[in-house]
């Protein structure tokens, strides 16, 4: 099968420069056909791309072929994920509880505050013993196999409320992760991982945590930069304070304009997770609180969540709807939200994600998509 494929490289790479020489395009179709012409002749099943990256790599080492960059993006698989230059890593930290009693939010047993089991950031952290090292390089590894460029990274450390974690737990969890990214390199503490990462081959170009805007102060913020953190993912939900009330989320609004002030004030980029859909909002008040989020100076994030409310087992919210007391969008609904909401958004915001990343199974109601 290996020399099958690197014939198949082979042969794809030179179809693909002489079709550039004769401005002609050898596209993923032609890959596909190529590939298909393959399994036929040689009675193989369809290979995946990993395993012609695996093949171009080798023959690239056997200065069997010049390198292609062009061609590599061919086979590359999910380019957007690296698309910048930039290659995201999200870790996530151990069970741990947290001081929020929001209704929409649900608890799993051994897993952090808000997260199921069988989300795929959350299935790779069980693989690794929510261990941040083995999460990281877990992850390296398959971002090279994949294609992928992994000199700069971005950490996204994920679960539950991480500034109610014990410091010793966080900071020891963040210097795992420099660690990771500095392999085989050994560091004493925090700030020597730190040091090492500055010319390591993993570069850490950005450490995102996420927290509640009640936990931001001068002392959590000194704190996050001693860490290293560049950017925040703050939990504001809503610009309702009736919302965050019945939602029992803790704080008001004004908590999250003073936590973004403060954030913004100190050098952090400011990603707000919003939810649309929650109970006491309705599709008017949604896009008015969008509106309100770009032209109100108090919030204007960098960055953006957008997660859809759902209704989750084991969450206070799934009783409440149970006893029809609460009905969450459907599916066309909120594509027609965002439909509206989306030219609400300012160019300079980044998206980061659309909808949680729960499996439609494990949601009881709410939009799926
Ligand atoms: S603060 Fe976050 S993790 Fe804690 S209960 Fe609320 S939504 Fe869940």
């Amino acid at each position: 099968m290996n020399n099958i494929l690197k014939k198949l490289v082979s042969q794809a790479i030179n179809k693909f420069a002489a079709n550039a020489v004769k401005n002609k395009i050898f596209d993923e179709k032609s890959l596909n056909r190529l590939k298909n012409d393959f399994c036929k002749k040689y009675k193989i099943t369809s290979p995946k791309n990993t395993d012609l990256i695996e093949a171009y790599r080798e023959l690239i080492k056997r200065r069997a072929i010049k390198p292609n960059e062009k061609f590599f993006e061919l086979i590359k698989k999910r380019k957007v994920r690296s698309l910048s230059g930039i290659a995201s890593i999200t870790v996530i930290t151990k069970d741990y509880p947290c001081p929020g009693k929001c209704i929409f939010c649900p608890k799993e047993k051994g897993m952090p505050k808000s997260y199921l089991s069988n989300e795929p950031a959350i299935m790779r952290a069980i693989l690794n013993k929510f261990d941040p090292f083995g999460q990281t390089r877990t992850r390296l590894t398959s971002l090279k196999k994949t294609g992928h460029p992994i000199s700069k990274i971005e950490m996204i450390i994920a679960g539950g409320t991480f500034s109610y974690y014990p410091r010793k737990y966080t900071t020891e969890f963040v210097k795992r992760i420099y660690d990771a990214l500095n392999y085989p390199k050994k560091s004493r503490n925090l700030i020597s991982a730190q040091k090492i990462n500055e010319t390591a081959v993993h570069r850490c170009i950005g450490l995102s945590i996420e927290t509640r805007p009640d936990f931001i102060n001068e002392k959590e913020i000194k704190y996050l930069r001693e860490l290293g953190v560049t950017k925040v993912e703050l939990g504001v939900q809503t610009t309702y304070d009736d919302v965050l009330k019945f939602n029992k989320r803790g704080h008001t609004v004004a908590t999250s304009v003073k936590a973004i002030q403060m954030l913004k004030d100190a050098g952090f980029k400011v990603n707000c997770h919003i939810m649309p859909g929650l109970p006491g909002s309705s599709a008017a008040r949604d896009i008015k609180m969008f509106k309100e989020l770009f032209s109100n100076p108090d919030f204007q994030p960098d960055w953006l969540k957008i997660y859809p409310c759902v209704v989750v087992p084991g969450s206070a919210l799934e009783n409440i709807w149970r006893n029809k007391k609460f009905k969450p969008y459907t599916d066309k609904q909120m594509i027609s939200l965002l439909a509206k909401i989306k030219p609400i958004i300012p160019e300079y915001v980044r998206v980061t994600r659309l909808y949680r990343d729960i499996p439609s199974n494990s949601i009881l109601a709410g939009p799926k998509i």
